[in-house]
């Protein structure tokens, strides 16, 4: 990482204006507001406090009444725009939140809001955006996301969800202290289909029983994230969440497309609204997208700014009992009587431990013997397989916590994590 030099550059926003900027690579930005007010993507910014963002990430801090703001570091980008679409975000966020009043007064259910729209709309700032600002008037909604390709929740390769009570901190985003997060193990959620409709409706039936248990969760509402595959089987996934959660609201980023589909496919209970996105929301490509998907599980081993130590240890193939859900589809003819084909794609597979983990992601189930539902109980967390020794019957693994592991039983993702620094 460079330095970051004494001399920044200042920027004057006026009202309703947005200064937004990239950061260079292998460099660091520092931004600092020395007069009036604004916010990143719905958190305030402390007067004189200094924060810092990491190569790459893509900036916008908003004011609604001016702000003096002063930048140090090396920016692919730095400018300021008037045309932003905060007006109308916060619009929507202010009909959401008469939807809560209602179920406040009523005890009932808050708004639920799907976000839905192509790849690189905004998607999962518009929902940083919802959530932030419901919190910031003591609401405490969830947050869920089925874009398995991001992982904002745990890793790419699973979905999660969490109950925010604060907003999300400027540097390192939402507060993940303890969030709900099944595990997939692919990128894409056409990669099985079957699977990931299965672990939407199950992650959508614990955040019912979540909303059951607390008024307050439950009048603040669910805001769903979605992954940007919108067409064919993509489009279908789409209904089939708003479906299993129930959604009363679904917020179409930048597509008529879209927004028409949903409006003739969906019953008329659920209202669409066509939102405009950010003309500061650059487009990434599949190698920049892979990028932040590194960067997604560096991040969780080694922390944002390389501030977590994890532990490197042995396991031995003996203590752990190894998984993986799903199995190659056979023709129907060699299934047993009454079998589908597609049960295959739910179905636990036991592996045996051979080089083939190398590199490969583990999840660790919470559950505790192989005879509970395995691929519908949640996970712990995860480690990554650095060495395999077949001979010595154990592997190495990369974790967050020191040895033991906590748990044993073990479900191996697709999607692989080169450790090299
Ligand atoms: P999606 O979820 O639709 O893929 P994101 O919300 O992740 O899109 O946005 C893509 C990128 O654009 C993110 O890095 C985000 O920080 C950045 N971004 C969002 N809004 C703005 C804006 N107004 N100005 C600059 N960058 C933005």
């Amino acid at each position: 990482m460079s330095e970051i030099p004494d001399e920044g550059q200042e920027f004057k926003l006026q009202a309703n204006s947005e200064l937004r900027f990239e950061v260079e690579a292998k460099a660091m930005v520092e931004i600092e507001m020395i007069e009036g007010q604004a916010e990143m993507f719905g958190t305030e910014l402390a007067k004189n406090r200094k924060y810092s963002f990491v190569s790459g990430s893509k900036i916008a801090i908003f004011t609604w009444h001016g702000c003096v703001l002063q930048l140090r570091g090396k920016t692919e980008v730095a400018y300021m725009s008037k045309e932003t679409p905060m007006t109308v975000y916060v619009n929507t966020h202010a009909a959401l939140e008469q939807m809560r009043e209602k179920a406040e007064l009523e005890n009932t259910r808050g708004p639920r809001i799907l976000v839905v729209g192509p790849v690189d709309v905004g998607k999962s700032t518009l929902c940083r955006i919802l959530v932030n600002y419901a919190v910031r008037l003591g609401r405490s909604p969830v947050l869920a996301d089925i874009d398995v390709g991001q992982g904002n929740m745990g890793l790419p390769g699973t979905i999660g969800a969490l109950v925010v009570e604060r907003t999300a901190d400027i540097e390192e985003g939402f507060q993940q202290t303890a969030p709900l997060v099944f595990h997939y193990g692919h990128k894409s959620a056409n990669d099985n289909l079957q699977l990931y409709n299965l672990l939407v409706s199950r992650l959508a039936e614990i955040i019912n029983v979540r909303c059951e248990q607390s008024k307050k969760v439950n009048c603040s509402g669910v805001i769903i994230n979605t992954a940007g595959w919108i067409r064919g089987a993509g489009y279908e996934a789409l209904k089939q969440a708003a479906g299993a959660f129930e959604v009363d609201v679904i917020c179409v980023l930048d597509q008529e497309r879209l927004y028409n589909q949903l409006k003739s496919d969906l019953p008329d209970f659920v209202k669409i609204v066509l939102l405009p996105k950010s003309g500061g929301v650059v487009e990434r490509s599949q190698a920049t997208r892979a990028e932040s998907r590194d960067n997604r599980i560096r991040e969780y081993f080694y922390g944002l700014k390389n501030n977590f130590f994890p532990h490197s240890f042995d396991v031995k193939f003996n203590d752990v009992k190894l998984f993986k859900v799903g199995a190659p589809s056979l023709p129907e003819s060699c299934l047993p009587l009454g079998m589908k084909v597609i049960d295959n794609q739910t179905k636990l597979v036991p592996l045996l431990p051979s080089n083939n983990l190398l590199h490969h992601i583990l999840s660790v189930s919470a559950a505790t013997t192989v005879d509970q539902d395995i691929v519908e109980t949640n996970v712990l967390g995860f480690i990554v397989v650095t060495g395999v020794d077949v001979e010595k019957g154990l592997f190495t693994v990369l974790s967050p916590s020191p040895r033991p592991l906590p748990k044993n039983i073990l479900l191996v993702m697709d999607i692989q994590f080169m450790d090299i620094k």
